[in-house]
């Protein structure tokens, strides 16, 4: 029986998942991919007669789909360490939430994080050495990177981020963690810390010395947990008596996410589609539209972890498509959401339903709302003239609309505040890490600073 390969988009092949999850990004420049997966439909359309337990469930999924490179402790065992938390489904408004935020920092991106951070430790258990997991980071990826392999004993983690352009929380959450996690801050903007990033990655010596590696969105360690998600929602609205293939509504800025819920697909998970919701940063969405990719500087909005004018993962996207957006359209729909409209649905969702959600939330909310509008339903206005194709089928088999809920509101009180008049509420894990002193390195944004800096962990290179 062969089983899955990993291919870049590019064309080079790696001979396991521990080297793409290692590697990061290909050495070819290009992306890796999962290819030729076994089916898991079976497992996703059994019946069950209540939600699966989500590691339970997890742990089913990657024994079929990556058995062959199960690591020393068996997929059970990652599981289990990597995912203390799970989805949760809440209804809101005629659509379907998929709770995403309940690990350790609040934000969906703790699932790929923590899977990431526990398979690398066990690899690196069974071969020996050390790895120093660099990144920069604009906000969120920065604390699930550093909660999730804090306290490793095989790894470093250095986290750069831009002085004074981080929220309050969000600076907390990277600063206050210590051991073998350092905090970089850098007199300069996000585009600096990336750009010092690379320039490490590219010195060759250095890299490879220090062990480098990269914890980011392109890297295939973190997208193949995002994709037990999509899977664990089919069984578990089944459960509830809930059969047609959901659509799933992804709010989306480098569109790792949404790569996630492709590849469950291709893996046999019902689904009559997707819907891409992005703020202004609308480069995909136009891409759909005209079929022309132009990729621009980003613009900022309140939804900040999408402000991306460059989707690191497009060429992922576009390459399960076969780079045809004409394909591509017949699975994704994207619709674009403006400031007003966001502010106007974290209002109308509060004071409608009961439900306070973050901005990036409330994009794919107004989104979902804008597409169920072309819904048959008579009680609906429909409006022919702007169906697209994966959207007017997923209304016409009245199918259920999840929206992925991708962080607790209470990671973004201040503009939640601002748009719905209440605060909101603030999980105890959040409000820990405001209450102790955070600890940083400051430096220039100046990539030979860095190199200096990152020459201390040279010695782990045998
Ligand atoms: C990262 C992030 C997104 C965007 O996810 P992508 O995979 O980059 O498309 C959306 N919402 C929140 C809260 C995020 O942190």
């Amino acid at each position: 029986m062969s089983g899955p390969t990993i291919i870049s988009s590019r064309g080079a092949r790696a001979a396991d998942i521990f080297e793409a999850f290692i590697r990061g990004a290909a050495p070819d420049g290009g992306l890796y991919m999962l290819r030729d997966l076994p089916s898991v439909a079976d497992i996703v359309t059994r019946e069950y007669d209540r939600a699966p337990d989500f590691s339970r469930f997890s742990t089913e999924i990657l024994d079929r789909v990556l058995g062959e490179w199960a690591p020393a402790g068996g997929w059970g065992e990652i599981a289990r360490k990597a995912f203390p938390f799970a989805p949760h489904i809440r209804e809101a408004g005629g659509h379907f939430l998929l709770e995403l935020f309940h690990g350790p920092t609040c934000a969906f991106k703790d699932f790929g994080a923590s899977f990431l951070a526990s398979v690398l430790e066990s690899e690196l258990d069974r071969r020996g050495g050390r790895l120093v997991v660099l990144t920069a980071t604009s906000g969120d990826t920065g604390g699930a990177v550093g909660s999730a392999f804090h306290g490793l004993k095989n790894v470093d983690v250095v986290i750069l981020y831009p002085s004074g352009r981080i929220s309050t929380l969000q600076e907390k959450q990277l600063t206050t963690l210590g051991d073998n996690v350092t905090a970089i801050e850098v007199e300069g903007a996000f585009d600096d810390c990336q750009r010092m990033v690379k320039d490490a990655f590219a010195d060759e010596a250095l890299s490879r010395s220090a062990r480098l590696t990269s914890a980011n969105s392109i890297n295939l360690g973190r997208l193949i947990p995002q994709s037990l998600y999509y899977l664990w929602t089919v069984p578990a609205l089944r459960a509830s008596g809930i059969d047609a293939p959901p659509l799933f509504c992804v709010p989306s800025g480098n569109f790792g996410n949404l790569t996630a819920g492709v590849m469950a697909a291709e893996a046999g998970m019902p689904t009559s589609g997707f819907l891409a919701a992005t703020n202004s940063n609308d480069v995909v969405p136009e891409y759909l539209r005209s079929g022309e990719y132009r990729p621009r500087p980003s613009i900022a909005t309140i939804s900040n972890a999408m402000d991306v004018g460059r989707p690191s993962n497009f060429e992922r996207l576009s390459n399960l498509f076969d780079g045809d957006a004409r394909r591509m359209g017949e699975r994704i729909a994207a619709e674009s959401v403006d400031e007003e409209t966001t502010r106007e649905t974290m209002r109308r969702y509060r004071e409608g339903y009961g439900v306070t959600v973050c901005p990036h939330t409330a994009v794919g909310l107004a989104a979902a709302d804008r597409c169920s509008r072309y819904s048959p339903d008579p009680q609906r206005p429909s409006d022919p003239t702007k169906r697209d194709a994966a959207v007017s089928r997923a209304s016409s088999t009245a199918s259920p609309s999840v929206v992925l809920a991708t962080a607790h509101p209470g990671k973004f009180s201040e503009v939640v505040l601002e748009a719905t008049g209440a605060p909101p509420e603030i999980p105890s894990r959040l409000r820990r890490a405001l209450e102790l002193e955070g600890e940083s390195v400051r430096m220039p944004a100046d990539s030979e600073a860095l190199a200096r800096w990152l020459r201390r962990f040279a010695d782990h290179s045998t």
